[in-house]
């Protein structure tokens, strides 16, 4: 291993590489959130005025014209989806509320407008959308279901004969809950509810319900409640929405992907109803996208603020000296702080991946439909992985910052509030891996859109057992004979080699996948139930998909380090990933011994790998995160300010 500290890299250069194509989009949103239109009080403020002033904020964004980046130009938008997330993941540097009720608002209420109406809601609603003169709600979650959302209960009753649906809630924990802009912004929800036609019961389709007049009244039938205060995001106005009887046009029926004519007749194109539900849900993928995105700026602001606090308070010394030394000089405090850097990064230019991806996606006509799964599955587990990852990272930097990360003017509070729920809404993180191991156990296949969690196990053990098997066993030899044949297996020279990195974290991933697909196969021919079996192999089953994104993750870091051309910044950011790499690589070590994949030697110089990578990198961690490029004014934490 090297032990010389990376050559010295210009923060701005850093910032460039960051901020990629939409820097442009994304100083003018810095500028705006440095702006005394978005200023945030000193103080926290209570809940109705938080509320009055995030909506005063969403107004002024509205106002400046950006909130209409993600819609298409006809309609008064600007056509640029990538644009419009990168915008969003910089506004995630300022406050979390802001940001979560632009989510609701232009995200998800638009967005389900946009995505699952047609041409008739496009031309009524979204400029309204976009000005936010409508606000709007999102109501897909219940009481009584929200992670299981193809079971909500609000059910919408085509009546023929006065050519209208009627909404209704059947009993209380079918009531809507949790719907951001419901308790007092709101005027129109994208309600999610079964829809029945002709007595048969079609599914979950998405209608758009008044709930509220323009003078803040209820609408008759619609019964309004406030959540009440939350434990984090209280500018944003959570609520409950119940109906009774409530009647609406067949026209709000947002129907994309399946119509009901005049005289009760449904059809769809897409018959299966499974496929058409996880479709829908499927064209809702920007969202997570931007939640995904969001939860990596909370990050950076958190790790930018412990960092320059630890570049410049002292903390005891050597004996001999009348100087204290700094906190980043303790191996600790690095291996506390900089591991989680390296991941951000690693995070930052995954995500980047994904939104470009993305854009290619929304913008083809005919996107082959393997794709888009596949880009489904990847959102899910980057937002799983990045908002866990935010929520450790907020916590180790308020500790790193000892009693001054207590202080509400320090943010860690704020922060550590509004991002915890990051984990649990646009898809409880838990969940979205169950969708990342399905993709990896069905191998994409076409029937992936059809089969949940339970029907995945017969799939798996009936039709593509063997392809998923002998894929990953092939694999596992080559990588186990390629690794047995480097010289000098237990000295610390090749750690640094991105293939063996890569070999190790592929290694893992397949062995993980052929032992769950073998586990259900084994269950099924045994004759147990598909739901036991599954059940017996869930904690395998989301260690795969773990292991699946952080292989994904740092397989995207490297190959951004290799489209690199300025030396200085490629030799920092190589030495990132490599920290990242073992850093993943060590952190189970102790399932890569149990599994005869290192020996106790080997994962010893891991240890020690990631120990010199630290002590390497500490010189260049406080320009690490001047490169984020977050203004002071934004940061606002009196410690995380620049010199
Ligand atoms: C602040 C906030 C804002 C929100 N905004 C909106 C909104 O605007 N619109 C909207 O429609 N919804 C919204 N939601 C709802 C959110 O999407 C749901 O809370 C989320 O989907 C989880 O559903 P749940 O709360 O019912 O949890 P549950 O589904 O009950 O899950 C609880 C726990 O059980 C675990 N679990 C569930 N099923 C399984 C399983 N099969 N196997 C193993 N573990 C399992 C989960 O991982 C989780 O840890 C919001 C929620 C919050 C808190």
């Amino acid at each position: 291993m090297t032990t010389a500290a990376p050559r010295q890299v210009d923060a701005a250069a850093i910032q460039r590489l960051l901020d990629g194509e939409h820097a442009e989009i994304r100083a003018r949103v810095r500028a705006l959130l440095a702006s005394e239109a978005l200023a945030r009080p000193a103080e926290p403020l209570p809940p109705a005025e938080y509320r009055r002033k995030v909506l005063e904020w969403a107004q002024a964004l509205a106002a400046e014209g950006g909130t209409g980046l993600g819609f298409p130009e006809e309609f008064g938008g600007m056509g640029d989806v990538a644009g419009s997330i990168a915008a969003f993941e910089t506004l995630a540097l300022g406050d979390l509320s802001l940001l979560v009720k632009c989510g609701v608002q232009f995200g998800l209420f638009g967005g389900a407008v946009l995505h699952l109406g047609t041409r008739k809601h496009h031309e009524r609603y979204l400029r309204q959308i976009i000005s936010l003169e409508l606000p709007g709600c999102f109501a897909m979650t219940e009481t009584g279901h929200g992670s299981n959302v193809q079971s909500v209960e609000t059910t919408a009753t085509y009546d023929p004969r006065a050519d209208e649906f009627v909404v209704e809630t059947p009993h209380p924990s079918a009531r809507k809950d949790y719907i951001g802009n419901a308790a007092e912004h709101g005027r129109l929800a994208a309600v999610f509810a079964q829809l029945i036609v002709g007595g048969e019961s079609r599914g979950v389709h998405a209608l758009l319900v008044p709930i509220r007049g323009e003078d803040g009244r209820p609408c008759e039938g619609v019964e309004l409640s406030d959540c009440g205060h939350k434990l984090g995001l209280n500018g944003v106005d959570n609520g409950r929405i119940s109906f009774d009887a409530v009647r609406v046009p067949r026209e709000a029926l947002l129907d994309r992907y399946a119509e009901v004519s005049a005289e009760g007749v449904y059809t769809s194109p897409i018959e299966n109803p499974n496929r058409r539900f996880f479709t829908m849900l499927g064209t809702l993928i920007q969202g997570r996208v931007s939640v995904c995105g969001g939860a990596i700026s909370a990050a950076k602001a958190a790790q930018t603020i412990a960092i320059r606090h630890a570049d410049r308070r002292r903390q005891f010394g050597p004996p001999d000296s009348d100087e204290e030394v700094l906190l980043l000089d303790y191996r600790q405090h690095q291996r506390r702080l900089l591991p989680g850097l390296a991941k951000t990064y690693a995070l930052h230019f995954t995500q980047q991946e994904l939104i470009a991806e993305l854009e290619r996606t929304f913008s083809a006509e005919d996107q082959p439909e393997r794709e888009r799964r596949e880009i489904e599955a990847r959102a899910a587990g980057l937002k799983a992985v990045a908002t866990w990852h935010a929520v450790e990272v907020v916590q180790t930097c308020r500790e790193c910052c000892g009693g001054a990360g207590y202080l509400s003017e320090n943010r860690f509070g704020e922060l550590h509030a509004d991002i915890d729920v990051f984990t649990t809404f646009e898809g409880d993180n838990t969940i979205l891996l169950q969708l990342v191991a399905k993709g990896l156990l069905t191998d994409y296949r076409d029937q992936f859109g059809e089969l949940d969690p339970i029907e995945t196990v017969g799939f798996v053990a009936g039709q593509v057992y063997e392809t998923v098997v002998e894929r990953s066993a092939v694999r596992e030899i080559v990588q186990r004979l390629t690794d047995d044949l480097i010289p000098g297996r237990e000295d610390e020279h090749d750690l640094l080699d991105r293939d063996y990195q890569l070999g190790l974290l592929r290694w893992r991933e397949e062995h993980m996948i052929s032992g769950v697909a073998r586990r259900l196969k084994r269950g099924i021919d045994a004759g147990e139930e598909a739901f036991d079996v599954f059940n017996e192999c869930q904690d395998h089953v989301i260690a795969t998909a773990r292991a699946h994104v952080d292989r994904d993750v740092f397989e995207a870091f490297a190959r951004t380090v290799g489209r690199i051309e300025d030396p200085a910044l490629e030799e920092l950011l190589s030495r990132l990933c490599d920290l990242y790499a073992l850093g993943t690589i060590e952190a189970d070590r102790a399932w890569f011994q149990e599994h005869g994949r290192i020996s106790s030697t080997r994962a010893k110089a891991i240890t020690r790998a990631v120990n010199t990578l630290c002590a390497e990198l500490r010189a260049a961690a406080p320009t690490l995160v001047d490169g984020f490029g977050i203004p002071d004014a934004v940061l606002r934490a009196p410690i995380g300010l620049r010199d």
